[in-house]
């Protein structure tokens, strides 16, 4: 894979923890995580996530877009301690 350009996000924002766009080789994560508060695992997932993004494309089935396809799940979930990383983004986002 390409090396992307790395950066936090210009605003903190909730709802979008990360981003990638391909067309600038930008993988961006939210400023909020940008904290001592915050595992470096969760930060580490959240990159891991983008990255799938890099390695598996936007598919079309039956007209729709999935961002996620289930081969998208299934190699997200195989990241280790997915599980409590999951829950601690659940528990602890709204107290960043
Ligand atoms: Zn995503």
């Amino acid at each position: 894979m390409k090396k992307p350009i790395l950066g936090w996000s210009l605003r903190k924002s909730y709802r979008r923890l990360g981003f990638y766009s391909k067309e600038k080789n930008l993988l961006v994560i939210s400023r909020i995580l940008d904290s001592k508060k915050v595992p470096p695992e969760v930060v580490k997932f959240l990159l891991y996530h983008e990255m799938l993004h890099m390695a598996i494309p936007v598919q079309k089935v039956n007209g729709r877009r999935q961002i996620h396809p289930p081969v998208f799940k299934q190699r997200e979930k195989q990241f280790p301690n997915y599980q409590s990383i999951q829950k601690w983004l659940k528990k602890n986002l709204v107290k960043l």
